[in-house]
This record gives C-alpha cells, structure tokens and sequence, in this order.
C-alpha cells in the first residue's frame, strides 16, 4: 500500500486515537529502568530513544522457531536502541545505545508502507523485535494495520525486561508472545545486561504473558503461530548453571508445558573478545548438560538447536532488507 493512500486513511482516523499511549512519553516509566524522563523532547533515558520510530529493518525472517516462521516467514519490525545493553549482544549493530542510530527514524506512513508490502505477499504475522522500549509506538503500529484493514498475529519479541503493568495493557493487541529469559543469578544480570533485577522482572512479566495466551500454541494454515506463548533461552558459555536454573524457575514457577527454545548459537562478538567466558563459542558438553536438565524437569515441548547453528545465525543489519542473508 502507497504511503499517500496509507496517509489518507490514515488522516480520516481520530489521531488522538491512534497516539493515545504516546503520552507516557512525556514521563518516561515504560520499562523497569524507570527513568521518569520526558522522551517527548529529548532522548535522555536510558535506551537513549525518543518518540520516533527508530527502526533497522523491516523483513521477512525465515529462520525463527517453526512456528513463529510458519511455512513463508514473518514480518519481522527490528527496533534500534534497547532498554538492556547485554555487553555479549548478537544484534549490537542496532541495540547499543552508544551508537548513532538516527539514519533509522521513519515516518509512520513509511513503516507502514513497508510492512504492508509484506503482507500483501501473504505473510500472516508481524514480529515486533525489542519493543520493551517503544511500546506506544508498537500500540501506533497495531491500531494503524487494523485501520487499514490488516489483521495479522502479532508476536511480541522482547528480552524479557518488561513491566508487568506494561504486559498487561498489551492484553487483546498481542496474539504470541516470545520472550527471552535470560538469567536467574543477578550477578549475571548486572554483569552482562546492567541489569542485576532482571531474574525477578523477567519472571514477573513471564508469568503475566502466560496468563494472557497460556502454553497451547494455536496454529494457523500456514503452521505459524496464531496464539500463544515462546520462551527463549540462550545458554550462554561458562554459564549452563545459569541455565539449568532459569529452566527450572520456568517449570516450578510457571509450567512446564510451555514451549521452550533453547539456543546454542552464541557467538562472540568482538565486544566480547578476551572475555574469560563470553569470548568463546559454546561447548558441546555445557549445552547438552542443560539439555539433559531440560528433560529431568519435564519439559518436553520445544526445540534445540545443533551445536554448530552459531554459523548460521550471524545478522548484519547494514543489509537493511536482507539482514539475515
Ligand atoms: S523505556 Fe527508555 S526512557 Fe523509558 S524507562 Fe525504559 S529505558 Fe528509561
């Protein structure tokens, strides 16, 4: 769909409407950095972001789990900046907050433009990947797609630091989520996301997604997700306790029914090198100990990945369209 027709209906609609979540912007407690910072006018919080669509890419990914891929692929909706800054981050091209990511704001017409261009194509799902930082404009993207006659699932992908009342307020607008969960020591957390609550505010904002859409995955024609619920976990290096861990706060604390992806594709990035553990790909042994402990917990519901998937899965976002190729 051409911007000016998209802009045209677009104008017909009630704008406070369609902005109407953009007004916790003006004081800025969206995530638990709670910055209390007004994002309005300046970019001063944490995630260094505005009220701008700020985004990287905007693509077909083939290459998620089955079921967030289904048989076509998804739309994915790359977010830059980001509320966590994990020093071993895959996607570090577009999540530090460090870097100058101005080339990437857009106007709505031109998100929207593009995301339909896919759509047509008859891709069903619109992934939104770390939005924990710019939920109103993720709300914007939504509520605009329906206005245009859209209605594809739409899939929440965020890293897990999320606030509980923000999860709930997605109630009705999000079909699947998916999840990171990350950590359950905190001096992980601190030392590799500057995040040392993250153990207690991803389980918190888990459990509400779970409450949402619980662990059955509904599925559509084409095999993709329509409704649902992912948890991801990448086992990091040196860290499989960690891991075992955060699997066994999901089965006790949660369910053990839900869909577990465990990841072994880590890779260093050269922000990482020298690291005592970060700074190496992940052993065969450490993954299977806490693929061993998936199963000893009772999760049986998921995917694993082949140890040698870390060669596959190395974005670079200067390929805007094609990053993932
Ligand atoms: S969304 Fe950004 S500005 Fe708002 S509280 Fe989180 S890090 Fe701070």
């Amino acid at each position: 769909m051409e911007q000016k027709h998209i802009a045209n209906i677009l104008d017909q609609y009630d704008q406070n409407e369609l902005y109407s979540d953009f007004e916790a912007l003006s004081v800025c407690n969206l995530c638990p950095r709670n910055c209390n910072t007004d994002r309005l006018h300046r970019k001063s919080g944490y995630c260094k972001t505005g009220s701008e669509f700020k985004i990287s890419s905007i693509c077909i990914h083939r290459g998620e789990e089955p079921v967030i891929s289904g048989r076509k692929g998804i739309c994915n909706i790359f977010f830059t900046n980001c509320n966590l800054q994990c020093k071993y981050c895959q996607n570090h091209q577009i999540s530090f907050n460090c870097l100058d990511h101005s080339r990437d704001e857009m106007r709505l017409e031109a998100v929207l433009e593009q995301i339909t261009h896919i759509l047509d194509q008859g891709i069903k799902a619109v992934g939104f990947v770390s939005p924990s930082h710019v939920i109103p404009q993720v709300k914007v993207i939504i509520r605009a797609l329906k206005v245009l006659g859209y209605k594809p699932a739409f899939v929440y992908n965020s890293n897990g630091y999320d606030k509980v009342e923000e999860i709930r307020k997605l109630e009705g607008l999000i079909d699947v989520y998916l999840p990171d969960f990350k950590y359950m020591d905190k001096d992980i957390g601190r030392e590799y996301s500057d995040a040392p609550d993250y153990p207690q505010i991803a389980l918190n904002a888990i459990k509400e997604m779970y409450r949402q859409v619980g662990s059955s995955i509904l599925l559509n024609d084409d095999e993709q997700a329509e409704r649902g619920m992912v948890i991801r976990h990448l086992v990091l290096p040196g860290n499989a306790q960690n891991s075992i861990k955060v699997l066994q706060e999901i089965a006790d604390k949660i369910s053990p029914h839900i869909n577990i992806s465990l990841m072994s594709q880590y890779y260093p990035t050269y922000h990482v090198a020298g690291h005592k553990f970060l700074g190496r790909i992940l052993r065969r042994k450490e993954y299977q100990l806490v693929v061993d402990a998936m199963e000893d917990l009772g999760i049986n519901d998921g995917w694993i990945q082949d140890l040698d998937s870390y060669e596959n899965y190395r974005p670079d976002f200067e390929r805007k369209d094609h990053p993932f190729e």
